[in-house]
């Protein structure tokens, strides 16, 4: 299949920030991964001779190897697919820490062993830096090790696999929730928006990431509700707008013009001096409020719909974009939602999945893209992981896409190596 331009969409690599063939990339998502997911193993080795060893051991445990000798070809694999990432903390031009580091960027949810000849403290050293980072670090291994300790961690790893979608959310105490907001343990990663006929990027999402003392990096799902349950949700805005507005600010003076959507609970529509307190906090970054976007989710809208609309008319005042997000997620239509002078209208990935496999009323879908259109808002599909989604969104007429396919949401100082990237492919 193409789309309408006739040219099919890219698939990036993961270490341009691409994405890999499964929903399940980052813990805790909430999709399945591919059956070939916890079967794949990647060894990070320049000693062809051990890599060949490894991947022997491996091979008779189960596994599907491949095996990358330096940097360069790390960047170019696809580390969604790999359930567990050996590595050599000592490659040509590049140290172990510095990989570690790649690998925590790209939210790599491998299980990680660590081989080493280096000592022991260097290696135990390193494992601390991975699990601070939020790697699953699953052991090390120092050389020359046996066989038969590697296959206990092969066979480990296995076990303590990818979450799936049967893994529950991870219960986090309220002390821990409070402790990471109020200690700034709040970080944000940005997921990019592609115009899908020209296939710029039009943008980046930023999504609220909660820096876990054990369990790592931990995705907006495992937190949010728990902090708006707080009362802590208008901190959390607050953290994640100041990132948003720094990062832009920075990236603006790299010479990159973003524009950022940022995620707003409707328990952040109380207060209605924010509008003017985040643009104030957005000049003193030196960026634009035009430059940003307010997303707020159509089923919240359903509940405070007085207050939703004073907040959010006065946000579009001050020159701040709004948008609908996970739309068909509630009850509402669009011409309940069309006095909220919204900019655009995010499509929710189950809506665009349920018309992928046949499930969902695509009639239903594609009215809703003509009638937003005819209300002059934008159309981002959401949740686009697979050619089919792309192509079903160009058939629908949506502007915009945004999910894996394109790249899974990336640490801020992945953004430009992986502009770069994607512009000099496209
Ligand atoms: P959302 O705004 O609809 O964000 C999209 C969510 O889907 C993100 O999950 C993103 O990582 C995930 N995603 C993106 N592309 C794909 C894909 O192709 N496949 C799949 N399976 N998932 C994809 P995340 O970061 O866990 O966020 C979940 C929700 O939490 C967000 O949904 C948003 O409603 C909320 N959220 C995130 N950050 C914030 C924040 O700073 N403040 C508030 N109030 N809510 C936030
Ligand atoms: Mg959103
Ligand atoms: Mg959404």
């Amino acid at each position: 299949m193409t789309t309408p331009t006739g040219d099919e969409p890219k698939r990036k690599t993961e270490a341009q920030g691409g994405v890999g063939e499964l929903e399940s990339t980052s813990w805790p998502v909430d999709s399945s991964p591919g059956p070939e997911l916890r079967e794949r193993l990647l060894i990070v080795e320049d000693d062809p001779e051990i890599g060949a060893l490894i991947g022997r051991i491996a091979e008779k445990c189960g596994f599907e190897t491949a095996i990358s000798a330096d940097f360069e070809t790390l960047h170019g694999e696809n580390l969604a697919s790999y359930s567990v990432v050996i590595l050599d903390l000592h490659l040509p031009r590049v140290d172990g820490v510095e990989i570690i580091r790649f690998l925590a960027a790209e939210e790599c949810q491998a299980g990680l062993i660590l081989v080493s000849g280096v000592d022991k403290r260097l290696i135990k050293a390193a494992e601390k830096i991975a699990r601070e980072r939020g790697l699953r670090v699953v052991g090390s291994l120092t050389k020359p090790f046996h066989p038969t300790e590697l296959r206990k961690f092969l066979q480990a790893s296995r076990r303590t696999s990818l979450p799936t979608p049967q893994t529950p959310i991870p219960q986090l105490s309220d002390e821990e929730v409070r402790r990471a907001v109020n200690e700034g343990a709040i970080d944000v990663h940005y997921q990019p928006k592609v115009h899908l006929s020209s296939r710029r990027v039009c943008g980046v999402e930023a999504l609220a990431r909660m820096n876990h003392p054990d369990l790592g990096l931990l995705t907006a799902g495992a937190f949010i509700a728990q902090v708006e349950k707080l009362g802590l949700i208008d901190e959390l805005t607050q953290l994640v707008f100041e990132r948003a507005f720094e990062d832009c600010g920075q990236w603006k003076k790299a010479g990159q013009e973003m524009g950022v959507s940022v995620n707003f609970s409707v328990q952040s529509l109380h207060h209605l001096a924010l509008p003017d307190e985040l643009t104030a906090l957005a000049l003193t970054h030196g960026v634009a409020p035009s430059q940003f976007t307010v997303e707020i989710t159509e089923s919240s809208l359903a509940q405070e719909p007085i207050r939703a609309l004073d907040i959010l008319t006065r946000f579009r005042l001050k020159g701040f974009g709004l948008s609908i997000d996970d739309f068909g997620t509630g009850y509402s239509t669009l011409q309940q939602l069309e006095r909220i002078p919204f900019g655009e209208l995010k499509l929710d990935r189950s809506f665009i999945r349920g018309a992928v496999e046949g499930t969902g009323a695509r009639a239903i879908l594609s009215s809703s893209v003509e009638l937003a259109h005819k209300l002059e808002m934008r159309v981002v599909a959401e949740g686009v992981e697979t050619q089919q989604d792309w192509v079903l969104a160009a058939q629908l007429g949506c502007d915009e896409v945004q999910g894996y396919l394109i790249s899974r949401p990336m640490a801020r100082e992945m953004l430009l190596p992986w502009l770069q990237g994607w512009h000099s492919e496209s």
